[in-house]
């Protein structure tokens, strides 16, 4: 019996083994792949309260440590669903939690299963990750300064990192598939006013290219299908996120992008299951929040243990 198990290795999973473990609590983290979650493709952190400069890697590593030293343990197995145990003896409830190779109980389960960015599916793409292709200008778009660079998506959160590159960019095209913005309008008026922002409208990237680090694109016009090449340093695709909560969806509330209902608390509508970091219903996915939610989390499940 596990007091906390923890789905998901990434910042989120690791800060709640940290502040579990630290409160005196057994602890499992489950993972599919490897540790560390979107952060590690991140090439330099530099918005991370109390750290000035530090990979993405290094930092993952470091949290894993952290978490492992203090006493987690992290299992590499693909959780696949939840149970809820009722036990009659004594009326409580417990958590299992099954993967191929087991099945595991625990008194509560925090759910940090983290968030993919949607990628574009074209050739390539893996290979200029971190080579002038990115899917968070937040975390990259200093590198740029000067640049031309292209943002890819009509949603808000392209609109926003548009705008945010046109500070430090030279140009910012914006390549969006359709004529229309999915984005809020008054993110779209702001892009206006801006004599360094592109609109390339109706249009897909069908081709990146480079020597080593991206040079150019190639887009197609959805309409006329004439292709034609841009020349930038940095593409940054934010054609939308894709969680991947279906295993848990018969047994906790998720919103209709596949997001886990939960608020600041990181309760969930479960009692004894709880919910932390880009997983989970929520505005602002950074780092920071995502180290934040497994603090409460933790924290949360270690009073409702008692
Ligand atoms: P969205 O799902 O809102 O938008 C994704 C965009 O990418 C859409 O314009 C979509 O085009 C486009 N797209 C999707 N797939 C492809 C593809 N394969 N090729 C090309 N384009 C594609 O994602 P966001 O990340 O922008 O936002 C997610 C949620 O977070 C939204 O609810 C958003 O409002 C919210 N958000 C809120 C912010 C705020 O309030 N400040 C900031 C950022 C995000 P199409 O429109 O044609 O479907």
């Amino acid at each position: 019996m596990y007091d906390i198990i923890i789905v998901g290795a990434g910042t989120a999973g690791l800060s709640a083994a940290i502040y579990g473990v630290r409160a005196g609590k057994k602890v499992l983290v489950f993972e599919e792949k490897s540790y560390g979650g979107q952060i590690v493709n991140t090439p330099s952190v530099e918005n991370y309260p109390g750290i000035k400069n530090i990979s993405g890697f290094e930092f993952a590593t470091n949290l894993y440590e952290q978490a492992i030293e203090l006493g987690a343990v992290v299992k590499y197995e693909k959780v696949l669903g939840l149970e809820i145990k009722e036990n009659t003896k004594d009326l409580t409830k417990t958590i299992l939690v099954k993967t191929p190779e087991e099945e595991y109980e625990s008194k509560t389960l925090i759910l940090a299963t983290g968030a993919k960015n949607r990628p574009l599916g074209i050739e390539g793409e893996q290979e200029y990750i971190g080579r002038g292709l990115s899917y968070c200008a937040t975390c990259d778009g200093m590198f740029f300064r000067g640049k031309d660079v292209a943002v890819v998506g009509g949603g808000n959160t392209a609109l926003e990192d548009a705008g945010f590159l046109s500070n430090y960019c030279n140009r910012v095209y914006v390549i969006h598939r359709r004529n229309e913005f999915r984005g809020e309008e008054h993110l779209v008026q702001n892009l206006r006013t801006k004599s360094n922002i592109e609109f390339v409208l109706e249009s897909k990237v069908i081709g990146i290219e480079g020597e080593g680090s991206l040079k150019r694109i190639k887009i197609i016009n959805t309409n006329s299908k004439e292709e034609k090449v841009i020349d930038i340093a940095g593409l940054f695709v934010a054609i939308g996120q894709m969680p991947d909560n279906s295993a848990f969806s018969d047994v906790v509330s998720l919103d209709g992008y596949g997001y886990i209902h939960g608020n600041e608390d990181c309760k969930t509508n479960v009692p004894g299951i709880f919910v932390a970091g880009d997983c989970r219903t929520k505005t602002v996915r950074q780092l920071t929040t995502a180290a934040s939610d497994g603090a409460v989390a933790a924290l949360a499940a270690c009073e409702y243990i008692g």
